[in-house]
């Protein structure tokens, strides 16, 4: 099979875009092992463009455009590839559905000319956008060639490709995908990768960044013929990738529906442990996270929602004199508060978290996002300090994923 990248726009022309769409479907083209023997790039300009295609047909299988999917007139690309099939653009259903919900998401208004990203030959297979309004197409051009249509931004090419253009291709050259979606806490997406970088590159297997909120994830991909055989070319990386991060990864899947609640709760039974919680910033969510998980019943006992001073005191025995002295985010809190939760539901681990979300409450001892995470296992009681950084929503969710991996860690050891 042979492919041709097409990348459309007269800003790439003039200097004004770097086209990294090139440089990214190029290394992914190389990693399945589809060959490229040209590649083209032709401004906004219908006449060229139907040139470009038809120069593009004559010697690949496969043309990848990137660009002008959008609603607006230079936007050209659809129309040009449907004339030079000689077919109509139609009305695509399930384009203008997904273009409808994404504008609802965006909450932007559609305007009468939105609807040209609703237009695909009949033939064409449409192509989930998941960050962006414009749909893309695989698009039947005869003799078995295709036409690949791609949005012009990269945040939103990126993932199309990755989810929906790759796996295509890989089937069409008899081939197959495996991955393996790499886990990683408690370490910055920089520093992952630094230590990762001469590993991301475009071979096969392939290892790349994949993006997550406030996680660093790794996706690992091999190409090969069978599962095995994929599979052995993924085991060294995966071992290598391991070697160099070590502890910071928490979970290596084949599909990326891992999550720290699940290896959480994972560890949990594996070690036949039980768990409470209690807390005061997240108002429940850890306890409620962890619930999220099927089967969770067997290994969550129950937790406390202590918000004010008073219910810490009330609920948890928290004496007014330590809320006093140390203050109610401090060390001493959280500690009391696993400890007493621990020990009225008798589990083998609590975790309590006490913290400022702000956007008020801030000092210059005590700023937004200090939070104390406690542990209290049958043998000891102690807490961690975070300094979390965002607006409240991010500090709650921050403090939910470092409480859900500290009780991981904490399991582990028992
Ligand atoms: P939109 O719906 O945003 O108009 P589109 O599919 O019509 O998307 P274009 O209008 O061609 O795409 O390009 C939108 C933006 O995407 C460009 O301004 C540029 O920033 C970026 N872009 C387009 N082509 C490339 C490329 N080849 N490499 C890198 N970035 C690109
Ligand atoms: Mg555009």
């Amino acid at each position: 099979m042979i492919a041709e990248i097409l990348c459309v726009g007269t800003e790439l022309l003039m200097g004004q875009v770097l086209n990294t769409n090139a440089y990214f479907l190029s290394r992914r083209l190389a990693a399945l092992g589809i060959a490229q023997y040209h590649q083209q790039v032709v401004g906004d300009n219908a006449e060229r463009l139907e040139e470009a295609y038809r120069l593009a047909l004559s010697r690949a299988d496969v043309v990848i455009t990137s660009g002008g999917l959008g609603p607006t007139v230079d936007d050209i690309t659809k129309r040009v590839a449907a004339k030079v099939a000689g077919k109509e653009l139609v009305f695509n259903e399930q384009a203008n559905n997904m273009m409808l919900e994404r504008f609802r998401q965006y909450h932007r208004q559609v305007t009468p000319n939105n609807y040209n990203q609703s237009m695909f030959t009949e033939d064409s297979k449409i192509l989930i956008n998941d960050h962006g309004t414009a749909p893309g197409a695989i698009v039947p051009m005869g003799e078995g060639k295709v036409v690949i249509h791609l949005p012009g931004p990269p945040f939103e090419l990126q993932p199309m490709f990755t989810n929906y253009v790759e796996p295509y291709l890989a089937e069409r050259s008899g081939q197959l995908l495996v991955s393996r979606y790499i886990r990683i806490f408690g370490m910055g997406e920089s520093k992952v990768d630094s230590l990762l970088e001469d590993l991301e590159t475009n071979g096969n297997p392939s290892l790349s960044p994949y993006c997550s909120l406030a996680e660093v994830q790794m996706r690992a991909t091999a190409c090969a013929h069978t599962k095995e055989e994929a599979e052995k070319l993924l085991e060294p990386l995966i071992a290598e990738v391991r070697r160099r991060l070590g502890d910071v990864i928490y979970s290596i899947m084949e599909d990326d529906s891992g999550s720290l609640a699940k290896s959480c709760i994972g560890t949990l039974r594996e070690k036949g442990l039980t768990v409470a919680t209690a807390e005061s910033l997240t108002g429940g969510m850890i306890s409620a996270t962890m619930v999220d998980v099927p089967g969770a019943s067997n290994v969550v006992r129950g937790g406390f929602v202590t918000y004010q001073s008073v219910a810490k005191t009330m609920l948890l025995n928290v004496s007014k004199e330590v809320i006093d002295t140390y203050n109610v985010v401090s060390a001493e809190v959280a500690k009391a508060m696993a400890q007493n939760a621990r020990e009225k539901l008798d589990v083998d681990i609590a975790v309590s978290a006490t913290g400022l979300a702000g956007p008020d409450g801030g000092t210059p001892e005590r700023p937004v996002g200090t939070v104390f995470l406690g542990i209290s296992t049958r043998t000891q009681t102690y807490a961690t300090a975070l300094q979390l950084s965002g607006d409240r929503a991010r500090i709650r969710e921050l403090t939910v994923k470092y409480a859900l991996y500290q009780v991981m860690k904490e399991a582990e050891k028992l």
